[in-house]
């Protein structure tokens, strides 16, 4: 009787271990599950190497499970971050806060890149120390940024930067130099007689007309000779046919000479619009930085005063302030 009750105990101690078992595998089953559902890319990592990485993450490595249980996140490292990789690596394993990588950018094999943003936290577990690596692909997102900054600075007519690119750009870019004592010009151009353009060939000629401006700028801005970088000149329509052309590093002599060559190319250019064939020509004020100029706006203003000139002299020409 006795020995009854002590087995059926025992047998019921038994069944209680097997269904705790049980339930632990369903759980790992089941978790692991759950982790190939995220969109997140996780790796479990041990100081030796990689425990476990969901289907996300294989896929951003395009790996299967062998190859990449028993790898380390370092071998993925680029080959010019892996020190601060490894820095930051084993910083997440004696660290309570979560550590965010450098982006990781990934070939795949079909040639394109992805662009994965990578953070790491420890793991609360016992014995060995673990962390968790969360893989985020942000190459989408990268795009639909790099869209929206297009539609935000781009000039929809003409493919130029707009005038908010410009007074962004320009400052900054005014402001490097500045800093560094280089030389900076501006230039700042309008079409002459442009509303005579439109009355006589119509507006959508006068748009084809803008349209050429940058074509014309394109063409004629190849290499910056005044200081052998490529294409070191930035075309921005700041009005409705009024343009700047910004030029870091260029002093005035410089800017007087490409001004004087986008003046003459747009005087040549025939804009051809259905069968209409005709010329435009525009008045350049030019500026450069000088002694004394504390920000792009002092450029603004003097472009502005020889642009005004360029039209009470004649028109088709430039003048420097
Ligand atoms: P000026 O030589 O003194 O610059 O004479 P202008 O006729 O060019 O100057 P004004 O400022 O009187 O006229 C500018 C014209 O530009 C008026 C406007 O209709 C035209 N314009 C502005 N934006 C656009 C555009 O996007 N497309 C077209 N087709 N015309 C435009
Ligand atoms: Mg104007
Ligand atoms: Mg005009």
């Amino acid at each position: 009787m006795v020995e009854n009750v002590v087995f059926f105990d025992d047998n019921e101690g038994t069944t209680d271990a097997v269904l705790t078992h049980q339930t632990l595998i369903d759980t790992q089953e089941k978790l692991g599950a759950l982790l190939d559902l995220m969109p997140t890319g996780l790796i479990i990592h041990q100081m030796q190497g990689v425990l476990f990485a969901n289907q996300q993450a294989l896929h951003l490595f395009e790996k299967d499970h062998l190859a990449m249980v028993g790898k380390h996140i370092l071998d993925y490292a680029p080959d010019d971050a892996r020190e601060k990789w490894s820095e930051m690596f084993m910083s997440t394993f004696m660290r309570d806060e979560p550590v965010r990588f450098p982006e990781l950018t990934l070939k795949r094999s079909d040639g394109s890149l992805s662009h994965i943003q990578v953070s790491a936290g420890r793991l609360p577990w016992e014995g060995t120390s673990v962390i968790q690596i969360m893989l985020e692909d942000v190459t989408e997102l990268k795009q639909q940024a790099k869209e929206l900054e297009k539609l935000t600075f781009n000039d929809v007519l003409t493919g130029a930067f707009n005038r908010r690119y410009f007074i962004q750009h320009a400052s900054e870019s005014v402001a490097y130099a500045l800093d560094e004592a280089k030389p900076f010009s501006l230039l700042i151009f309008d079409v002459d007689w442009f509303k005579k353009v439109n009355d006589t060939y119509g507006h959508q000629a006068g748009d084809e007309a803008l349209k050429t401006i940058s074509a014309v700028w394109q063409r004629n801005t190849r290499q910056n000779e005044f200081d052998n970088r490529k294409n070191d000149s930035t075309l921005a329509r700041i009005g409705g046919e009024e343009f700047a052309i910004y030029l870091p590093n260029v002093d005035q002599d410089g800017a007087t000479a490409i001004a004087e060559r986008i003046r003459s190319a747009i005087a040549e250019n025939t804009v051809i619009f259905k069968d209409l064939r005709f010329k435009i020509t525009a008045s350049f004020g030019a500026t450069s930085l000088k002694h004394g100029d504390e920000s792009l706006d002092d450029l603004i203003r003097r472009a502005d005063l020889a642009l005004y000139k360029a039209k009470e002299n004649g028109r088709n020409r430039v003048e420097f302030e």
